[in-house]
């Protein structure tokens, strides 16, 4: 008899859910025809309460609300005039059906694009490319705090010469799981389509093309074992609160300003200093080198969501001098992405289209000299949010290629 209660009891532990953080009750709330003058209000509401703030847009903003502040924060936004309506209305039903999905993958696991991959297997995805393909290098940049590696793969045609450079990241956020899935679908597609498909042959013929598929190796990580609403690093802070946000930890003299925190337990902590983390100093310190050899044309940084194609600036509202440019090829991307699936893009500054926010990468890699550099925030609008199904990795990854590449080649 005792055999069969531990054999139960380990049952039982097997099929519980992986996570340790738990969003029973948990929902996500749009806040909409948000008028210019409710602006500031807003934002005092979600720095007051510490809210997380999963997307928004020139009139809304997406926020997680815990059952706890549910009842006031509804009376807040009451009082304010705030129009508000609930988008998910049950988030751990979706972590727990995304958590069914990878279990019932596990058993087959290939190296594919149909479903989401952890660190590991990502790590096995990228060498497995470098090691079929000669022309395709796997780097090693940097390790983390908690001593995860940070890995570039380089898509480099031999024989043509030196070329410059194209930079993508994906995952700086850890949450926004279809990043990395993107970057990863194309590296499977560079990598299949050079000589096979013109547009690929064309891109690297052009071009070095540097892909890092997890810009936040530690952050991700945790997003798989126990908090899938995880954002920050996992670097350990002077206080209770662990994670700095990379994307406002890059110091392009603004470093710290508008759209950034100084709290700690903040979603949007902007680190002790500038440039305080491994992980900001490693992509740094690679581009900037990329930068003084053949040349670093464009510059990406891929994160979901809300479906907007972005250029600088994030910290002022002014307009860079190559605005022009930047629009036009921002507006190449655009069209061709939704000319694959219909699926509709906006585009303009960060600071016009989605909120203020300094410290950020692209900011920084404009002022290093890279005029190009763009964000981008894929699928969807907000159904789904960061818990996009895993059967949208493949028509997210088809249009933000044609997107990407099409966008490349017209500057
Ligand atoms: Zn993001």
């Amino acid at each position: 008899m005792g055999r069969l209660t531990i054999f139960t009891f380990a049952l039982l532990v097997g099929l519980s859910a992986a996570y340790t953080t738990n969003y029973h009750g948990y929902q996500v709330w749009r806040v909409e025809n948000i008028q210019e003058w409710q602006v500031e209000r807003i934002r005092s509401v979600i720095d007051t309460l510490l809210l997380d703030v999963w997307a928004s847009g020139d009139s809304w903003v997406d926020i997680m609300v815990k059952p706890e502040i549910m009842l006031s924060l509804g009376k807040t936004l009451a009082r304010h005039g705030f129009e508000y309506k609930v988008f998910i209305g049950n988030l751990q039903s979706l972590i727990d059906s995304e958590f069914e999905t990878l279990k019932l993958k596990k058993e087959s696991r290939a190296v594919d694009n149909t479903a989401y991959h952890d660190l590991a297997e990502i790590e096995a995805y990228m060498t497995e490319a470098a090691s079929t393909n000669s022309w395709v290098t796997m780097e090693s940049i940097g390790t983390t705090d908690e001593g995860r590696d940070l890995f570039v793969n380089i898509l480099a045609v031999p024989g043509s010469g030196p070329k410059p450079s194209v930079w993508i990241d994906c995952g700086i956020h850890a949450r926004e799981w279809i990043s990395p899935a993107t970057c990863l679908y194309g590296i499977d597609y560079l990598t299949t389509g050079y000589s096979v498909d013109a547009d690929v042959t064309a891109l690297l013929d052009k071009y070095d093309v540097y892909i890092m598929p997890v810009h936040n190796p530690d952050g991700y990580s945790y997003t798989w074992t126990n908090d899938r609403m995880w954002r920050k690093n996992r670097v350990a802070n002077s206080g209770s609160c662990r994670g700095v946000d990379l994307n406002r930890n890059f110091d392009d003299g603004h470093w710290g300003g508008i759209g950034s925190s100084n709290n700690e337990c903040s979603e949007t902590y902007h680190g002790p200093s500038g440039f305080s983390e491994l992980e900001s100093q490693a992509v740094r310190d690679y581009t900037t080198n990329l930068i003084s050899n053949n040349g670093l044309s464009i510059y990406y940084t891929i994160h979901s969501y809300s479906q907007v194609w972005m250029y600088a600036y994030g910290w002022t509202s002014d307009l860079t001098p190559e605005n022009d440019q930047l629009e036009a090829a921002a507006r190449a991307g655009c069209d061709a992405l939704t000319a694959v699936h219909g699926t509709s893009y906006a585009y303009g500054t960060i600071y016009h289209a989605i909120y203020p926010a300094s410290g950020t990468s692209i900011d920084w890699g404009y002022s290093a000299g890279v005029v190009h550099t763009y964000t981008l925030e894929l699928r969807d609008t907000g159904s789904w949010g960061f818990l996009l199904p895993a059967d949208q990795i493949i028509p997210t990854g088809e249009e933000t290629w044609a997107g990407l590449i099409a966008s490349i080649m017209s500057i």
